[in-house]
């Protein structure tokens, strides 16, 4: 049995025959070296041939073209480098119970999810709670393990794509046309930035273009819809005596996006909260 392996045996891929592993920025997928071999059935082809009624050959695309696919969908994804090994049977839950909860949310979405059945999840709460690694383990199952496209996006890193973009002389449509085509648009630290017109107005044709369209969508946010559990931005004060003073500047979701755009994203999606660490803040 030398050199030959059983069935059910990579601890590598776990006989998935793809291993995961961080490139880089990206997560990237490729074939396991362990115990991948050329497909047998097309020696590595693509392409089976086999006889019709009567007897004229024709090309049947092979099964493991299936696979390639997979992996190619995966690696267009731009699922975050550090959390290239997130799946939901590794997801650790020791934070607050609503973490399980968004857990068990995110994986009913997935399994049920359906072509045509397009509501997204907006998941909010504070840094660190683990939404990102949440969405991302949404995304790594929807593009390996279920082939459907998808690519994962943070906020501020698109609108530095699109202002290199105009560097080179390109629009922002021509930057924007892979995110609003994607089956699965993820889009991280919604909110964040500087909330300027021009930022304002990105996300607004965004998720205009994703809402019109009904394709679905996936954020996260450190902003919620209270004032008591929403991201606490520190800012320094100066105070009478002219001594510097650290205090922190509260806003919620919806007034980090503005109404119209806020009340899209209601009609777009479930808001899911998930509770950190008490934290306590003197308001501004
Ligand atoms: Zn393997
Ligand atoms: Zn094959």
């Amino acid at each position: 049995m030398v050199g030959q392996m059983l069935k059910g045996t990579c601890r590598n891929c776990n006989d998935t025959k793809i291993q995961v592993i961080a490139r880089g920025q990206y997560a990237w997928a490729e074939y396991c070296p362990q115990c991948f071999s050329e497909c047998k059935l097309c020696e590595g082809t693509g392409y089976i041939f086999e006889k019709d009624n009567e007897g004229r050959e024709y090309a049947k695309p092979c099964m493991c073209r299936n696979l390639n696919l997979r992996i190619t969908l995966f690696n267009n994804a731009q699922i975050p480098g550090q959390f290239y090994n997130a799946t939901f049977d590794n997801f650790e839950v020791t934070a607050d119970p609503s973490l399980e909860e968004a857990l068990r949310t995110a994986s009913f979405f997935y399994k049920n999810y359906q072509r045509g059945n397009w509501k997204g999840l907006l998941f909010m709460g504070g840094v660190g709670v683990g939404k990102t690694r949440l969405v991302s383990t949404i995304l790594r199952d929807f593009t390996l393990n279920h082939g459907i496209p998808g690519i994962f996006k943070e906020f501020t890193a698109l609108l530095s794509e699109i202002k290199a973009g105009y560097d080179k002389g390109l629009s922002e449509s021509s930057i924007l046309e892979k995110i609003n085509n994607t089956e699965i648009l993820i889009i991280d630290e919604l909110g964040k930035g500087r909330k300027s017109d021009w930022e304002i107005n990105i996300l607004d044709s965004v998720i205009s273009n994703r809402y019109n369209m009904r394709k679905t969508t996936i954020f996260t946010t450190n902003y919620t819809d209270k004032k008591t559990t929403t991201y606490a931005e520190p800012i320094i004060v100066r105070t009478d005596n002219d001594s510097q003073k650290e205090k922190f500047k509260k806003e919620t979701l919806e007034q980090r996006v503005f109404s119209r755009i806020y009340s899209r994203l209601k009609g777009m999606c479930d808001f899911i909260e998930i509770k950190g660490p008490d934290q306590r803040y003197p308001d501004m």
